[in-house]
């Protein structure tokens, strides 16, 4: 079947520009360089499945004329990646009287319940709740057609999920990807890994680690997201490997799913 796949976000939990900062990155003309949370959205047989709802959820839904959404997957519960749940509310009231699923591991769900207890607490009298429904991630997902399998990361401390549909996998925010989950991440045409920076990090991906897998792997198609302002864009892609590129905001791409 055939899907696009559009990059909501590439940057990193504080965004490019960040607050109050006076780098180059930050303050660069280039619309490549300006970097909201990291999301992405995939749209299929007329279907969409939303990956994260970041705290730039709204912004990234009106610039892409997203009008319906039919599930949501998380891959892990951090601000940067569930705090837009609040913001699914016009595009959840036309799935009344059901709600709009949205699918996490066990833990991640726990958090986004306790996170967000008054959309979840049926005692709750003010009304103008999202109406979404939250489904434990235990194995694959069979959404629309599709199959959405969790492949997990190791993120610092944490194992958190990132997800193989079709032809493609999106794997954000990982320091280390497990070699069980390396054997599930073959024959990918599109890859998407963490490339937060040069410098090491201790729960995130850097260009060069991140290229290590692309080798490792050999996708035909490799974009790194989850980007901070330590990257300029089209210099740092001058020094990437030709199947290699730095996401970008609004980059769609399609493939087989
Ligand atoms: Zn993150
Ligand atoms: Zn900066
Ligand atoms: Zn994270």
């Amino acid at each position: 079947m055939k899907a696009t796949l559009t990059v909501l976000g590439s940057g990193t939990s504080m965004g490019v520009p960040t607050i109050g900062c006076d780098c180059a990155v930050c303050h660069s003309s280039d619309p490549h360089d300006r970097r909201t949370r990291p999301s992405i959205l995939i749209e299929y047989g007329g279907q969409t499945v939303l990956i994260d709802s970041t705290p730039d959820f709204r912004e990234q839904a009106i610039r892409e004329h997203i009008r319906k959404l039919d599930a949501v997957l998380y891959t892990h519960s951090h601000a940067d990646h569930i705090l837009g749940i609040d913001d699914l509310r016009p595009l959840s009231f036309r799935h009344k009287p059901n709600k709009l699923p949205l699918y996490a591991r066990a833990e991640a769900a726990d958090f986004i319940r306790n996170m967000f207890r008054y959309i979840f607490n049926a005692d709750y009298k003010f009304g103008g709740l999202a109406q979404v429904e939250l489904k434990t991630i235990d194995g694959p997902v069979e959404l629309f057609g599709a199959r959405f399998e969790p492949i997990p990361v190791i993120h610092g401390d944490a194992e958190i999920d990132g997800f193989r549909f079709g032809s493609a996998a999106y794997l954000t925010d990982h320091s280390d990807v497990s070699e069980a989950s390396l054997a599930k991440l073959e024959n990918l045409d599109i890859l998407f890994l963490d490339a937060l920076r040069h410098t090491p990090h201790p729960t995130h991906s850097t260009v060069a680690k991140s290229l290590r897998i692309v080798e490792r792997l050999k996708p035909k198609r490799a974009f790194f997201t989850h980007i901070c302002h330590d990257l300029p864009h089209e210099a740092t892609n001058a020094t990437l490997p030709s199947n290699v590129r730095l996401s970008y905001d609004g980059m769609k791409l399609n493939f087989e799913i």
